[in-house]
């Protein structure tokens, strides 16, 4: 028997990150970046103005107030999108809009509100700036300029390999002029649930069939870390008919195989003997609750795991077995924190590591944790109704009211009602 940690460290020395590919940036979100990403511009690219107002020098305006209003001459008008190279000397202004390049000469800008606001001139052949704007206030070089390079400098690290991108990172790309990026190849999960039992959604129950939880379970599951899906469906328990399967997933290339069920004593003739003519199979008790038998191979040199039948017990060995390994193929850390959160009730173990079913609640900083009731590894309600897995430790049996334990929070478990 194999301890969890024993069973994941034999799993993972069989994966390594895959290689990267180069794709658009519009789809780069969620993906890992391979590359460090040195910027090879200045963002912004050039002094522009962070307000509507005019542009002009400092000096001529040292000394304005509302009391001492001072009148510069407009000589230019400068909306968002051009740039003008009309010099500003003493005494003059440029009309400016929000992001435009500010003007040689001038060194800051007057927000609009802080002027007489003259209204322009409409004519037929378009818009033009007031002769004159008056202005109320003082000012001092650089106010309300934004700099060439203040956001962003030729030579900034700004994402380091091994990041999954987010929408800011995919903004600060496009800004830097980056259209592509280098990322990891996704990894290709083939899923297979073997079973003589099992329909798929759509199907009507007939007498003694269930419907295929797991495949959708772990495919989702798989998704969900943006990795790929193939899908191989169902395969009774015939020989012929999962070699089949694993055959497909060997020419769809995949990087590693999950198989649910059929890994239990008595059960499992068909699945080794398939795996044994294409590749080999383990079969491991693995000293854990839910989901104790597990098994490991290859097919041809495909990295297998499979996983118990039951459909808590599969989701919990995905999300301690299989996460790691395809975290590992995206090269992302395994050493992710877990949070702590104190039980509520008496909770009883048996001395295995137990994954528990638990609802959270926050209360006052602390992390509230409390069973859903029925543990049994074939609820798969347990397992909708969990916000997270509360971690038992090996050999504690006993668990009182107060504990404080780790535990493994769901993503997105704020947005359930
Ligand atoms: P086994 O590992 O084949 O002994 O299966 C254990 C239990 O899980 C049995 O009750 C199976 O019917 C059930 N089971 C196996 N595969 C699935 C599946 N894909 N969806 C739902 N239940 C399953
Ligand atoms: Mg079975």
């Amino acid at each position: 028997m194999y301890s969890v940690d024993e069973a994941l460290e034999k799993i993972l020395q069989v994966f390594t990150v895959l290689p990267a590919e180069r794709i658009p940036l519009a789809q780069g979100l969620g993906r890992i970046l391979a590359e460090p990403i040195t910027a090879r511009e200045n963002l912004p690219p050039f002094d522009n103005s962070s307000m509507d107002g005019y542009a002009l020098i400092a000096a001529d305006a040292a000394h304005a107030s509302a009391q001492n209003p001072i009148t510069l001459k407009v000589v230019a008008d400068i909306p968002a999108g051009t740039a003008s190279d009309r010099v500003i000397s003493r005494g003059e202004a440029a009309r400016i809009m929000t992001g435009a390049p500010l003007p040689p000469g001038a060194d800051c800008v007057i927000p609009i509100e802080n002027t007489d606001n003259p209204p322009g001139q409409f004519t037929e052949s378009g818009a033009f700036p007031p002769a004159t704007v008056t202005l109320f206030r003082a000012l001092q070089p650089g106010d309300y300029v934004r700099f060439a390079g203040e956001d962003i400098r030729p030579g900034d690290l700004i994402l380091k390999a091994g990041r999954r991108l987010r929408p800011a990172d995919l903004g600060a790309l496009a800004g830097l002029g980056v259209p592509q990026v280098q990322v990891v190849r996704r990894p290709r999960v083939a899923i297979l649930s073997t079973g003589d039992e099992l329909l798929r959604a759509d199907q009507p129950l007939v007498p003694g069939k269930i419907r295929d939880i797991n495949s959708y379970a772990l495919a989702a599951s798989v998704l969900d870390m943006g990795a790929q899906v193939i899908p191989l469906g169902t395969a009774p328990d015939q020989l012929n008919v999962v070699l089949s399967k694993l055959e497909e997933a060997i020419r769809a290339d995949a990087d590693l195989i999950l198989s649910s069920a059929g890994v239990s004593v008595g059960a499992y003739d068909v699945v080794k003997t398939a795996m044994e003519s294409l590749g080999a199979l383990d079969f491991w008790k693995v000293n854990m609750r839910p989901g104790r038998p597990l098994a490991f191979g290859r097919v041809g040199s495909i990295p297998f795991i499979g996983l118990p039948g039951n459909p808590v017990s599969a989701l919990i060995t995905f999300e301690v077995f299989a996460r790691p390994a395809i975290r590992k193929m995206q090269g992302l850390s395994l050493h992710l924190p877990l949070d702590e959160a104190e039980t509520t009730e008496d909770m009883a173990s048996d001395g295995r590591r137990t994954y528990a079913r638990v609802r959270l609640e926050r209360d006052q900083g602390r992390l509230i944790a409390r069973s859903t009731g029925t543990q049994s590894s074939g609820a798969i309600h347990s397992m909708v109704q969990a916000q997270g897995l509360l971690i038992i430790p090996e050999g504690m049996k006993y668990v009182p009211a107060g504990t404080k334990l780790p535990v493994r929070i769901f993503e997105h478990f704020e947005d359930e009602t």
